[in-house]
């Protein structure tokens, strides 16, 4: 693993002054902890910087900071782990121009990709080998007027969209959206999950039943394995 290159300020960047380059929060493998791939073994890639501040966020420390590097060498770190998926997260790795040809090169090497997006920015340009786990944000995120809704329309049998829910409020707004846009049959699954430590997994599981709701309910794997706070697992 090659050492890290100098930290840079996020905001000094101008757009797509740097496409050979990224700002990486972190470069790490552990086991995927969401989605449909839950319990895979990942190479994580989270690049730094995120457009939005959700209340419960808890990837708050990828806000700023980070290290500048080559493309080249994210790449070469992500696959030096040898694991069957890749992950591009952040917070929000599409801000980055180079989050796209990143995608593309890790795709190329013939891993299973996935890119996790808070769903604000334009998913389109994604390469379609890739698969795109687009969160929608309920009303409790306090970011839900930042969906960009035209990335419903891009969504296919690849793709998963995420619905992170705080309370009762935000579990009914999920149901409605569900089905106003049909999204069990545009995308590969829907996956509800509470906020930890804010709605019982045991209330929105109940509720799920209660619909019949065409989602899966998730919980976060690295939270129950490493507790709440533990990062770069
Ligand atoms: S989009 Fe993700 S990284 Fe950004 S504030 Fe929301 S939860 Fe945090």
């Amino acid at each position: 693993m090659s050492a890290p290159t100098k930290h840079v300020r996020l905001e000094s960047l101008g757009p797509a002054r740097v496409p050979e380059t990224l700002v990486v929060h972190e470069i790490y493998a552990s086991v995927q902890g969401e989605s449909t791939f839950v319990g895979v073994p990942c190479a994580f890639v989270r690049l730094t910087g995120c457009n939005l501040r959700c209340t419960w966020c808890d990837t708050t420390q990828a806000f700023k900071g980070g290290t500048r590097m080559p493309r080249s060498e994210a790449v070469a770190r992500a696959l030096a782990f040898d694991t069957p998926l890749v992950e591009v997260t952040g917070g929000e790795p599409l801000l980055q121009p180079g989050a796209l040809p990143l995608l593309n090169e890790l795709a190329d090497a013939g891993r299973t990709v996935l890119l996790e997006t808070s769903g604000e920015r334009d998913i389109s340009g994604v390469d379609p080998r890739v698969h795109r786990i687009v969160d929608l944000k309920a009303p409790g995120s306090g970011e839900s007027h930042r969906i960009r809704w035209s990335n419903v329309e891009h969504l296919g049998p690849r793709d998963e969209v995420k619905l992170v829910l705080a309370d009762r409020a935000d579990y009914e707004w999920a149901r409605d959206v569900i089905a106003r846009h049909r999204l069990h049959e545009r995308a590969g699954a829907v996956l509800v999950s509470p906020v930890f430590g804010s709605l019982a997994a045991q209330d929105l599981v109940a509720w799920v039943l209660a619909d019949k709701l065409p989602v899966r309910f998730q919980l976060q794997l690295h939270k129950v394995v490493w507790g709440e706070h533990t990062q770069g697992v």
